[in-house]
């Protein structure tokens, strides 16, 4: 059948058969373990730097939920006078309630697919984030969401990183960004208002600066952003699309719905003055009693 071909496109004949059989076979095994019937997040699940795996049990059912609530933690501590500064122990008391009461934390990237696309999650989900990198987040926050097996999601002022005892080292970034355990995104450089600053370029720096830092440091290509006080304007916005930012949330109180504008998400604030009664409603209800 190769009599009418000339020896050259012969041999190159079979050498894209040889080359189209590895494609296929490198891209048939990929396949065979993304498309199983298995839910997202079991164990075969690839690891890539900076991106929280579920891991839940087969047996979680998953439907398209009313809302989601994107928990808004800070720093974790004992601090008198400030509330939203958690005590590690209300911490604990919310997330064992979580996990007592059957709620599923998703990661951002299943966030976005509910918000995007209009994806299932988990029975009784939320999402667990933490902003700007303190020591705590790496001596409570990191053991105790591996204690329960909830992902989470860390927004990271890069270039608060090593800055002082109160701050993480690179180090410890890292080990967090390989255990597959939580998603590191971007809160910018340096955490200042962005629509405050005088020009593009500054507020370039400030969103593709903290994207080159994750990416140079931690080899994270993130898509996730947390504005610096919840403070953003079109200009930044338009930034962030440009820059591979899928979705950014801000401090603006709310739950998340299907068909939220990705770049515009509220997020829900818990803190020391928020009962567990409270802490429960904000789980579950879109119009929650206010602090
Ligand atoms: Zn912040």
């Amino acid at each position: 059948m190769f009599r009418h071909i000339g020896t050259k496109y012969f041999f190159s004949s079979i050498l894209a058969v040889v080359l189209g059989l590895g494609l296929c076979c490198g891209g048939c095994s990929m396949g065979t373990s993304s498309t199983t019937d298995k839910p997202q997040g079991t164990e075969t699940k690839a690891k890539v730097p900076g991106v929280a795996i579920p891991r839940r049990s087969p047996d979680v059912k998953y439907s398209v939920p009313q809302g989601v609530s994107i928990l808004m933690y800070h720093m974790i501590g004992d601090m008198k006078n400030n509330a939203a500064v958690m005590t590690k122990e209300n911490l604990e008391r919310q997330m064992k309630y979580l996990k007592d009461h059957d709620y599923h934390p998703i990661t951002i990237e299943e966030l976005y697919g509910y918000v995007a696309n209009g994806d299932p999650l988990p029975d009784k989900p939320v999402c667990i984030t933490f902003d700007d990198g303190y020591i705590d987040t790496y001596t409570i926050v990191y053991p105790m969401m591996k204690k329960y097996n909830f992902p989470w999601t860390l927004f990271l002022i890069t270039d608060d990183v090593e800055k002082s005892y109160q701050r993480m080292t690179w180090d410890q970034l890292k080990e967090m960004a390989e255990s597959g355990d939580v998603t590191i995104a971007n809160h910018t450089l340096s955490h200042p208002k962005l629509h405050n600053l005088k020009t593009r370029e500054e507020k370039e720096n400030e969103i593709i600066g903290a994207s080159k830092a994750l990416k140079y440091r931690l080899g994270i290509d993130t898509a996730w952003l947390a504005y610096p006080y919840g403070d953003y304007d079109d200009e930044v916005i338009d930034i962030c699309k440009k820059a591979g930012i899928k979705m950014a949330v801000t401090t603006d109180a709310g739950r998340v719905h299907v068909g939220s504008y990705p770049y515009e998400l509220k997020r829900v604030y818990i803190g020391n003055d928020i009962s567990m009664a409270r802490f429960v409603e904000r789980l579950n209800k879109d119009n929650y009693s206010p602090v």
